[in-house]
């Protein structure tokens, strides 16, 4: 069976590897859920693996397959699956569990273990292939007015975990009613945090650095948010002209953005982080009046990654309500598709060359 794949340590080492076919038995005790893979979205992560900046293989293989954001359809089930069957729609999630406890209770996004395993990331491999087998644990079912757009939910995931964790964090204030929140990034998480927070009631501005009008900016408008070029007004001035600002949802990985937004965050406010900074930049900050601010203004700031099966959920739950409000707005972020596992070389084109991609994506398999 056809995979697409990189060896590990070795940049742009991208290349079609043959997987042997997943059976239901493969996972014990009639668990398995054996799933068709119909597309697999792409993002920065999957990018700077072929890089070799990260991601190691499986245990007997010298190749990693990769591919987390998936979309498929169930063929199989084992004797003791409950509440899938062939022909439902489904989306699996990337960790996997290691040792720590919060691994052994459900919650493996928040693992304290060194080593993490993640399928098409680190050490499983992933899902650009034709088929996978997996535990229902890890399967989340997406209802089939949502097919279209299903691929989208591990992206949809990661900001549901994000804003969940601000919204726990702040009950800390015994009354909380966010009004106003800043999004920094306009690619697909922060797009979808754009979303998520206007579906939760809140006043957006989501700045990014492109000069509008943009496909971006356009999808911004569009949920009735507003769009801020950092060019024409900073972070900082957009929070003194649109503040306070009860949330500012970080999705750039640029670590100068994590401070800056420390510095310009409302009081009582909270402040996400969701960009992985691979790098190792050293920069300037105010450092005595974030320090200050955060003090005297009760600030939070939290860092998060991944999502559990709970966060896929809540993202399903979401893009039903994204389809009632915003109808047809999800589909418009598919912007790049890729038609076959063969064409992985113009995958890696679109992922570095394609300025106005919001995503990219296979089509492993067009019957959908
Ligand atoms: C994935 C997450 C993963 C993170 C770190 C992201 O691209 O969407 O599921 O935890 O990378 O590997
Ligand atoms: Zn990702």
């Amino acid at each position: 069976m056809k995979a697409v794949a990189v060896l590990p340590g070795k940049p742009n080492s991208i290349h079609l590897a043959d997987l042997p076919e997943p059976k239901v038995d493969d996972i014990p005790e009639g668990r398995g859920v054996l799933v068709e893979v119909l597309r697999v979205g792409l993002d920065g992560t999957d990018k700077e693996i072929n890089d070799a900046e990260y991601g190691d293989a499986p245990a007997g293989y010298d190749f990693l397959v990769t591919g987390h954001e998936s979309f498929g359809r169930v063929l199989e089930v084992g004797p003791n699956v409950q509440g899938l069957q062939p022909g439902d729609y489904v989306v699996a999630t990337v960790r996997r569990p290691g040792t720590s406890i919060y691994d052994r209770i459900g919650t493996y996004d928040t693992t304290t273990d060194e080593t993490y395993y993640e399928r098409g990331i680190n050490l499983l491999h992933g899902y650009l292939t034709e088929r996978y087998v997996d535990d229902p644990e890890y399967i989340v079912k997406v209802p089939a007015a949502l097919k279209e757009v299903g691929v989208l939910l591990e992206p949809m995931s990661i900001v549901e975990k994000g804003i969940e964790q601000a919204y726990e964090i702040q009950r800390r204030l015994k009354v909380w009613r966010p009004q106003r929140a800043a999004v920094v990034g306009a690619g697909t998480l922060g797009l979808l945090a754009t979303l998520i927070l206007r579906l939760r009631g809140l006043e957006i501005t989501t700045l990014a650095r492109t000069e509008p009008p943009t496909l971006n900016s356009e999808l911004v408008e569009a949920l009735g948010a507003q769009y801020v070029s950092t060019r024409r007004m900073p972070l900082k001035e957009a929070a003194r002209e649109f503040g306070p600002l009860d949330i500012i949802f970080e999705a750039t990985g640029a670590s100068i953005i994590a401070f800056e937004s420390m510095e310009v965050l409302g009081k009582n406010g909270v402040l996400v982080l969701t960009g992985i900074s691979g790098g190792d930049r050293m920069i300037e900050i105010s450092g005595d009046h974030i320090m200050l601010g955060f003090v005297l203004g009760n600030k939070v700031a939290v860092g998060t990654v991944n999502a559990n099966r709970t966060h896929f959920e809540r993202g399903v739950q979401d893009m039903a309500l994204a389809e009632a409000h915003y109808t047809g707005w999800l589909a418009r972020l598919l912007t790049h598709p890729v038609q076959g596992l063969d064409n992985y070389q113009e995958m890696i084109r679109l992922l570095t060359e394609e300025k106005n991609a919001v995503k990219v994506f296979f089509e492993v398999n067009t019957h959908v």
